[in-house]
């Protein structure tokens, strides 16, 4: 191309008004803000003209230009943060945001957020009140800890409790568990961010009471015990239990915490599961003052939930960096409507999603996987092979390490196509599907699909496989 053709080219670009002009009668663009058709015309054109200085050929058609327009407009509204399928059978998926809320706990975020609210009213004497008494009470009563406090998370949670109690001292902590909990949370990193200054005793694998005895200096300021949720160590192994700790604290007079990560309300063990340490236990060990997340196994909003001896809380809640942690109205509905369902094991277990899916039987996924598989048979007939296979599900999210769920999982195996290309394809589908590859087959595992995504499922894999 030589240079004046290019000029003409250039010279040929349609203008701004004349494509917002011919856009105006297009109701494709009905719904779009003029702000985004305008950026949108922009960015085309100034692509266009690249090409063209580029020296790619390019023909200027105005209805091209629409077209191209439209797509960059819609792509430009679109939610960036969307609802996704979750087919890997990892219950508490941090990458797929935790636990699912119950119906209780949305339906009362949408309570607490169309109205005002008694959020910092205290209603019987007109003044102002605490927002932290929306669950204080419960909290208590299911954990049988003297008062309560909770906050945005547990990372927070911790921050704050290490601040409150040991700033500018030392903290003890056993060897084995300084942990790092996804990548950003590590215990020796939060504790300096803290003001405490960490205090290593024991080995990775063996801690003794008199490890901690014999770190005790006028320097301490508390001991702490960590939940290693997410590692495990076997073999030739000791620590100290909350209890054993708890009374040399008080015979030390330095007070205990437990960061329990996880932490439940019910025990597991009763549903086939491995015990997960239940925060009434830590409790009555003795402990100060424990920590927990929200949304791990509690299957509630992003929290940090902290509880313990009266005295213990309400220096926390006198801390300002309280202030910068402190629980939102909309978390605080939905943890108060969790939390209700405790009281009730078996309404919990059914109705608080987490617990639901945790507790699935191996019997209840092959009816799921079953169902999927007939479905999913209905839509392809030669493009892959769909089959049943007895795997193993993940509970995730840093509880029960180790533990695997039996499960009966649908698979994909595609005969005219990668099975890397049919995963890329759920995954930028809209809802995009999450599962994954083992081999060369794709892996729907049913424990974590939600009612009515086995058709979405389905379809996708239809257009996919059948380039629909
Ligand atoms: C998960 C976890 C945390 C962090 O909790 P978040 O709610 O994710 O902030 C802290 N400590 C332990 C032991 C954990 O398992």
């Amino acid at each position: 191309m030589t240079h004046t053709d290019k000029h003409q080219q250039l010279k040929d670009l349609p203008g701004v008004d004349h494509l917002l002009e011919r856009i105006k009668n297009d109701d494709r663009f009905f719904e779009i803000p003029r702000k985004v058709i305008l950026e949108s015309i922009r960015f085309i054109l100034e692509s266009i003209r690249q090409d063209i200085l580029r020296g790619d050929k390019t023909d200027i058609i105005d209805k091209d230009i629409i077209e191209k327009t439209i797509e960059a407009a819609r792509e430009k509204i679109k939610n960036r943060l969307v609802p996704v399928i979750n087919a890997t059978g990892v219950v508490l998926h941090t990458n797929l945001g935790r636990a699912l809320l119950c119906e209780d706990a949305i339906k009362n975020i949408q309570t607490i957020s169309q109205s005002y609210s008694n959020l910092e009213l205290n209603l019987v004497t007109g003044k102002r009140g605490i927002r932290y008494t929306a669950v204080e009470e419960l909290i208590c009563e299911l954990t049988g800890a003297q008062s309560a406090i909770a906050v945005n998370n547990n990372a927070g949670a911790v921050l704050l409790t290490l601040n409150t109690l040991a700033k500018d001292t030392q903290v003890v902590v056993s060897r084995g568990e300084l942990v790092e909990i996804g990548g950003s949370f590590r215990i020796p990193d939060i504790m300096s961010k803290s003001g405490c200054h960490l205090k290593e005793v024991g080995t990775t694998n063996r801690t003794h009471l008199r490890d901690y005895e014999q770190a005790v200096t006028d320097q301490t300021g508390l001991f702490l015990k960590v939940h290693t949720s997410n590692y495990k160590i076997e073999g030739f192994t000791a620590s100290v239990g909350l209890g054993e700790l708890s009374e040399l604290g008080r015979k030390k007079n330095i007070p205990v915490m437990e960061d329990l990560g996880s932490g439940t309300l019910i025990d597991f063990s009763a549903y086939g599961l491995p015990a997960e340490p239940l925060v009434s236990d830590s409790i009555s060990s003795g402990a100060d003052v424990v920590t927990f997340s929200g949304d791990k196994l509690l299957g509630g909003p992003q929290s940090g939930i902290i509880i313990g001896k009266k005295e213990t809380i309400d220096q926390i809640k006198a801390n300002p960096l309280t202030r910068a942690l402190r629980i939102d109205k909309l978390t605080l509905g939905a943890l108060e409507a969790t939390l209700k369902l405790y009281r009730d094991e078996k309404r919990a277990v059914r109705e608080i999603p987490t617990l639901r899916m945790l507790t699935m039987s191996h019997d209840q996924t092959c009816k799921k996987a079953a169902a999927l598989q007939i479905q999913i048979k209905k839509r392809i007939d030669t493009q892959a092979r769909v089959l049943l296979a007895d795997l193993e599900s993940r509970p995730g999210g840093g509880s029960f390490p180790e533990l695997r769920l039996p499960t009966q999982c649908v698979t994909i195996s595609p005969e005219n196509m990668s099975v890397a290309k049919l995963e890329r394809g759920l995954r930028l589908s809209s809802p995009a599907i999450i599962g994954r590859i083992e081999g060369d087959r794709y892996i729907i595992d049913p424990r974590t699909i939600q009612t009515g995504q086995e058709e979405i499922i389905s379809k996708t894999l239809e257009k996919i496989l059948l380039k629909k």
